[in-house]
């Protein structure tokens, strides 16, 4: 016996705010912290970001998309965690159905209000709700995405009837005293004092947080009518070949690697994707001009990136450095686009195109579109 105390691997754990497992001598740890039992220690227990009761709010608002979130709406109910302090509640207004929890992401409050999804246009009775809430809780900052999906619209329209001043769009960067915005065509950081207003540009904020929220479901404010200023004439389906590639959420991109333009066109719009190409595939007449992303074509934002026989040049990549998810297909495993590409299928494009579209087609036929469909 050596006579050196030893912990025994096995006794309880907690999870510090960090993320980081810590084993503890006691059979309880400190405040803010929450115990886990060793018999599962695979599953993560995160601990609650605060136990004080709210003094003050943070609040996110944002649209859902079919029931979800998008990364970039999560984004904005992160950021309000991430920024408030132990007496700062989170309060989250969805706009639209939600189907999910969103705890995970810091939200202590949350408050859904189906009639208000983006199909409808209807902005008087949202500024009324939002209002409404803002009285009620009086958040010291108010963030929002900075999308062309309502927020963007909703967020600067409360801007202009409130405090026009205290306020930050596009925003790329922040902490709980600054926010920076990209100033000069991108080449330097505006910073400027945390205004209540913040509008963020997507990929800001780590969604993925070390702790949760008490996510606490509440009912909407109750709002007698309002009339409505514009007449909202419905939603108009859009061909995908028509949107702007640098609006377009989820591009198809043809390289070099694509022996037949027709697949790719079917394969997008089986997806519900627009086209894009590398310069070489341009250059050899498979795709037009406007469809070339890179240093000397277009600089693209999708939010899915699926890359068919690009290389990844550095060119090509300067184009598509603000996409948020990139899949390839590419038959060489050390091709440049696999080191950025977050999902990197090898083997051939056609092959492996001709399988998707049969498989996309396969689930909407058997009713599991809800699955394969973004
Ligand atoms: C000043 C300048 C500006 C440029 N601007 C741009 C720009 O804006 N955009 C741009 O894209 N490029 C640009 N380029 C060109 C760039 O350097 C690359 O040459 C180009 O991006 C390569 O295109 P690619 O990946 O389609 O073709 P390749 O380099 O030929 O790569 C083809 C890829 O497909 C894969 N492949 C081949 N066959 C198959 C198959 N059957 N199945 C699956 N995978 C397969 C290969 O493994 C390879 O990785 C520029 C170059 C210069 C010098």
């Amino acid at each position: 016996m050596s006579g050196v105390k030893r912990i025994d691997p096995r006794r309880p754990y907690c999870l510090s705010p960090s993320g980081l497992r810590r084993i503890v001598l006691g059979e309880s740890g400190g405040a803010g912290f929450q115990f886990g039992a060793m018999a599962r220690p695979h599953k993560k227990v995160k601990p609650r970001r605060t136990h004080e009761p709210a003094k003050h709010w943070h609040m996110a608002i944002a649209h859902s998309n079919r029931g979800r979130l998008d990364d970039h709406a999560r984004e904005a109910v992160a950021a309000s965690a991430i920024l408030a302090t132990p007496e700062i509640g989170v309060i989250a207004v969805i706009l639209g159905d939600l189907h999910e929890d969103i705890a995970a992401l810091g939200a202590d409050r949350i408050v859904v209000i189906p009639e208000l999804d983006a199909a409808r246009f209807q902005p008087q009775r949202e500024e009324a709700v939002i209002q409404a809430l803002l009285d009620e809780y009086q958040p010291a900052q108010v963030l929002m995405p900075d999308n062309m999906l309502g927020d963007g619209d909703l967020g600067r329209r409360l801007i202009a009837k409130h405090e026009r001043a205290a306020a930050a769009t596009h925003v790329v960067e922040l902490d709980r005293q600054h926010v920076s915005v990209r100033w000069n065509s991108g080449t330097i950081f505006a910073k400027s004092i945390l205004p209540r207003f913040v509008l963020l540009t997507p990929g800001t904020v780590d969604i993925e947080l070390p702790f949760v929220g008490a996510g606490e479901q509440t009912a909407p404010p109750q709002i007698s009518s309002v009339t409505e200023v514009c007449r909202d004439l419905g939603l108009e389906p859009t061909e995908m070949s028509d949107i702007a590639l640098e609006e377009a959420d989820f591009i198809v991109s043809a390289g070099n690697g694509v022996r037949n333009v027709e697949t790719i066109d079917t394969l997008a719009r089986t997806l519900g994707a627009a086209v894009g190409a590398s310069r070489v595939a341009v250059d050899e007449g498979k795709l037009p001009r406007d469809k070339q992303i890179g240093a000397s074509g277009k600089t693209v934002s999708a939010t899915t990136y699926f890359a068919i026989g690009i290389s990844g040049a550095v060119q090509h990549l300067q184009g598509i450095k603000s996409c948020r998810h990139v899949i390839a297909i590419n038959r060489d495993a050390g091709a440049p686009i696999v080191k950025r590409a977050d999902l990197t299928v090898i083997g051939d494009a056609e092959e492996l195109m001709q399988a998707l579209i049969t498989r996309v087609e396969q689930a909407r036929n058997q009713g599991e579109a809800g699955e394969v469909e973004r």
